[in-house]
């Protein structure tokens, strides 16, 4: 699996949600009260900058609940590869602990 962010194409995203909504194993269809937007640019914003363990809990939480299965990039209407992106902030998050 390529860990290249870059492959990511995550310029493209256009945080429709469709990743985590239509996650094969309903993962997200409970979100606890966060926005599937807010969700998307947590996660994104991880894997671009790093992990904030005193801000970036609940995107943490939610995120754990991501096995890497790979249906999200089936379902991505603009090209983006959300699968990579998830990988690299779980990657993230266990660089900092
Ligand atoms: S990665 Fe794709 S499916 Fe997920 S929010 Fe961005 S555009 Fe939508």
């Amino acid at each position: 699996m390529d860990l290249d962010l870059s492959s990511a194409a995550l310029e493209n995203c256009i945080y429709c949600g469709a990743c985590f909504r239509y996650c094969v194993l309903g993962a997200y269809n409970e979100l606890d009260g966060m926005e599937l937007k807010a969700l998307v640019a947590g996660v994104t914003r991880i894997a671009r900058k790093g992990y904030r363990p005193e801000k970036d809990g609940r995107i943490k939480e939610l995120l754990d609940r991501c096995t890497l299965q790979g249906y999200c990039n089936k379902v991505c209407p603009a090209m983006v590869n959300p699968l990579v992106r998830n990988r690299v902030a779980k990657k993230r998050i266990e660089e900092e602990r």
